[in-house]
């Protein structure tokens, strides 16, 4: 078995580009087309989004890869609107083959600050391990070796948002209402995306006072 940290993947994207083409989409609106100049994107964008002029955001869009657990995708793939998702199937993936080193790799659940009761969370994953194990010896396929998985299963998903969708779901996702183990991979998309196109995601709020050190490493996806 593996305990694992989260960790998010962000297409290397040209953020001017993205707000540009925004800009380009949105002045047929005001037929302004003329109006564009260097840096014209910034005030015209605020002003839509001040405004619930929204649907601007839909005309680009950002993929990231994920590693998170399975309780993440059971609740971001709710969001149905405006959203493509790709996720590692339990239903092909024998964890038992060579392929997956023959072990399971489950998320460090870091919230569970406990430390008897983290110890208990180990205990719990080392078992299903060695049955999820034992089940494949004997011949079980992944459809039944499946049940056996809990939430804290490490999956591989890729998901692709337009910019309108990723402000909603941020909106909705990065508040202490929250589980952690979404809050640990979304805070640090958002600040990105903040620093990256304050125009459209500068009021987004979020939980400042998540712990920072549970923050899942976030990098440029330059493959
Ligand atoms: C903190 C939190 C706790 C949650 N707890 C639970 C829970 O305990 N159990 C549970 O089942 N879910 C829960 N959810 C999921 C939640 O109810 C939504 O399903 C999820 O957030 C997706 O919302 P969405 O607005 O992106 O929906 P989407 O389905 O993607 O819809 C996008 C938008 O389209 C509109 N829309 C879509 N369908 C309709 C419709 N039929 N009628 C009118 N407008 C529509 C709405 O404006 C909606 O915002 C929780 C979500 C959060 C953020």
């Amino acid at each position: 078995m593996e305990i694992i940290k989260p960790w998010i993947k962000v297409e290397n994207y040209d953020p001017k580009k993205i707000l540009k083409s925004i800009e380009k989409a949105c002045r047929t609106c005001y037929r302004s087309e003329n109006l564009i100049t260097e840096d014209s994107y910034k005030q015209l964008l605020r002003n839509c989004i001040t405004r619930g002029h929204e649907s601007i955001l839909e005309h680009e869009k950002v993929t990231v890869r994920i590693k998170c657990d399975i309780g993440f995708y059971k609740d971001i793939t709710r969001h149905r609107a405006g959203t493509a998702f790709s996720i590692e199937s339990t239903r092909y993936c024998n964890y038992g083959k060579n392929k997956f080193g023959n072990n399971i790799k489950f998320i460090d659940p870091v919230f569970i600050e406990d430390k008897n009761n983290y110890k208990i969370w180990k205990k719990t994953m080392e078992m299903i391990e060695k049955n999820y194990l034992k089940m494949g010896e004997n011949g079980a396929k992944p459809d039944e070796l499946r049940m056996m998985l809990p939430h804290s299963t490490a999956a591989e998903v890729t998901m692709s948002c337009n910019m309108r969708e990723w402000k909603h779901i941020l909106e909705l996702r990065c508040s202490k209402m929250v589980h952690p183990s979404i809050r640990q991979i979304l805070i640090p998309l958002l600040l990105k995306f903040k620093k990256d196109f304050p125009e459209i995601y500068e009021n987004v709020p979020y939980d400042e006072d998540f712990p920072k050190e549970w923050y899942a490493k976030l990098t440029i996806d330059k493959e």
